[in-house]
């Protein structure tokens, strides 16, 4: 059997010419979507007939389209330049696609994506403060249903993005603590909320927004990639190992904001003290500017306000950041004496902030972690926007990759 290509590309097992098709349309999915014939042969690497084969059986089953007349192929980055015309493959209109959602402390957001990660309709609706979780489980499976209706495409399942560690077992949210909900069976609650027997996964909002830039955004080509994110409220963190979630024994691995930072310090929400998301997340920042932290009104706006009169040099807001990204450095070096990552991404807020901080973080990481003296670990602003709905998303697509079933269109 041809070997895949990577560990996050494998195909259905026993069929050579299946397997090429889904590393096919795996390495389409990852190219955006859209890459040319000449391409996705040269990476496929099982020579031009096969290739024609896989091609075919992918148009046939209606995943991708090829375009009637070939085009000067465009330049790919990888140095080799314009080349031979050659004809352009496309996700094909036809295809399944994911419904998304991602549960926010403030907002909901319902998404339709295809595969490629394109995003092709997005909802958003504000939540209240303490939303009761059956009326907010009836919201999202009505929007969900809505969106399912009018994609006009077979739907392969639906992707739910938690504010919480999720058990992979179930799909059960152990604690939405920002939402001050106690456990959740996410995947039970939605599933009776649909009328359709649509597949639903569940995982934890980091691990997903982390699985989405890497497979389509700044973490692309990683091996041990460490996510660092901060929104609204708290401190969110992934691994992803080899192109996988790194979920632990249950899958609540990663809870990284829950890593003590100074362990006389105020009690946190979980239970302990001094945890990193309370001395380094967004409320953290604007106490540090002496701005009101309250969570619940536009904190993140205004947490941006903050960072963008840093930027202009105001003293204040500069201190204010300068405090947060020695924190963050200090966290994150911790982290590299753990995990040991090839490249570390932050995400939401931390990347606004990052092209501030950078100097601050790097001396933190490079005085407290003797590995990152040893390697300096690259750091990157992340670049997804809707990163943990693409990720609550290519859960779903995962399916189609490997099986590359088409389910019948939604009535
Ligand atoms: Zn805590």
């Amino acid at each position: 059997m041809t070997p895949p290509l990577s560990s996050s590309i494998i195909g259905p097992s026993g069929n050579d010419s299946a397997n090429n098709a889904s590393r096919l349309l795996t390495l389409l999915h990852h190219a955006g979507g859209e890459a040319t014939r000449a391409e996705l042969t040269a990476e496929l690497g099982c020579g031009r007939s096969a290739a024609g084969y896989a091609l075919s059986d992918l148009v046939n089953r209606g995943l991708v389209r090829v375009d009637d007349r070939p085009t000067a192929r465009r330049g790919d980055g990888s140095g080799s330049g314009p080349g031979r015309p050659s004809h352009h493959v496309h996700v094909a209109a036809t295809s399944p696609v994911a419904l998304a959602a991602h549960l926010r402390v403030d907002t909901l957001d319902v998404a339709v994506i295809e595969l490629g990660g394109r995003v092709l309709r997005v909802e958003r609706e504000p939540i209240e403060v303490r939303p009761d979780v059956a009326s907010i489980f009836l919201r999202i499976t009505r929007l969900l249903r809505k969106l399912g209706r009018e994609a006009g495409r077979p739907i392969a399942g639906i992707g739910v993005s938690m504010p919480s560690p999720v058990r992979t077992e179930d799909g059960y949210a152990l604690e939405p603590r920002h939402l001050e909900w106690a456990g959740v069976p996410t995947r039970d609650l939605v599933r009776e909320g649909l009328d359709e027997p649509w597949p639903v996964h569940v995982g934890n909002d980091a691990n997903l927004a982390a699985l989405a830039e890497h497979r389509h955004g700044a973490g692309r080509g990683a091996h041990q990639l460490l996510y660092l994110t901060t929104e609204h409220i708290g401190i969110g963190g992934a691994l992803i190992t080899e192109g996988t979630v790194f979920g632990g024994a249950r899958g609540y691995a990663m809870e990284v904001g829950h890593t003590t930072a100074d362990a006389d310090g105020p009690r946190c929400s979980c239970g302990s003290r001094g945890c990193l998301e309370l001395v380094a997340d967004t409320r953290a920042l604007m106490r540090a500017a002496y701005l009101p932290d309250s969570p619940v009104t536009g904190i993140e706006y205004r947490a941006r306000v903050l960072i963008e009169a840093a930027e202009r040099g105001d003293p204040a807001a500069t201190q204010a950041v300068d405090h947060i990204s020695t924190l963050l450095g200090s966290g994150i070096a911790g982290l590299i004496n753990v995990l040991d990552p090839d490249r570390i991404l932050l995400g939401g807020l931390l990347a606004k902030l990052y092209p501030l901080g950078a100097a601050r973080i790097a001396a933190e990481m490079a005085e407290r972690s003797f590995l990152e003296r040893a390697v300096p670990v690259p750091v990157l602003p992340a670049t997804l926007d809707c990163a943990a709905l693409l990720g609550a998303a290519e859960l779903v697509l995962d399916h189609v990759l490997q099986t590359l079933q088409v389910p019948a269109p939604a009535e």
